[in-house]
């Protein structure tokens, strides 16, 4: 790699950092950080950003193949290869269009990235020039994270009733499991759903200060 043009000196090894190399995305970085870092509603999540990242991709894959695109171009065809909505009669034709303009379809698919790619690269390459995650993105993988587990522990819970029933060791009728997960504040001995917990950012009895 030659250590001329500016800013991308030092390219993680990852592949945002190698697709942005290839792309010539010199600001790539900066871009995803400040979508990310952004305090407003604008803010993006790490799915916007892997759909942004994929879309300028695309754009850079049609201006390297010498197209010209208007405004909102790229954004329809970028649909038009990836939404599930979309018949797979239109994703052939829109790919058939692309590869008679000499754009390397299957190279700039196989170049898009996955919002748990971008958020490596924004938390394991990035992680010098970045703030910690927001709170609200902490939060988000939290409850996804809890949720995922108390799903999976409904399902281990209804299918062990079911052996156990089957098996004649034990009755039950028609039956549906809960799965609550209880946080109780010991300062203070209030109880809460973990949900309710994450939704409120604490116990009310520590809101003064920390
Ligand atoms: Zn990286
Ligand atoms: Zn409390």
């Amino acid at each position: 790699m030659s250590q001329s043009d500016e800013g991308s000196s030092e390219t993680c090894g990852c592949k945002v950092g190698r697709v942005a190399d290839r792309y010539g995305l010199a600001d790539l970085d900066a871009d995803l950080v400040r979508r990310w870092t952004d305090e407003t509603d604008e803010r993006y999540s790490t799915r916007d950003l892997a759909e942004h990242v994929n879309k300028r991709v695309l754009a850079a894959a049609l201006d390297d193949a010498g197209l010209g695109y208007k405004d909102g171009e790229v954004e329809n065809t970028y649909r038009l290869l990836t939404d599930d909505e979309v018949s797979s009669g239109t994703r052939v034709q829109t790919r058939k269009e692309l590869e008679r303009d000499a754009v390397p379809v299957e190279d700039v698919e196989s170049d898009f990235v996955s919002h748990q790619t971008v958020y490596n690269h924004l938390t394991d390459c990035l992680e010098a020039s970045l703030e910690s995650p927001s709170d609200e993105e902490r939060l988000e993988r939290s409850r996804d994270k809890l949720g995922a587990l108390r799903n999976r522990t409904a399902a281990v819970t209804e299918d062990t009733v079911e052996q156990l029933e089957r098996s004649g060791v034990l009755e039950v009728g028609e039956f549906n499991v809960l799965v609550n997960v209880t946080i109780t504040c010991e300062d203070c001995k209030t109880q809460y759903t973990i949900r309710d917990l994450l939704d409120q950012g604490g116990c009310d009895c520590q809101s003064t200060g920390e």
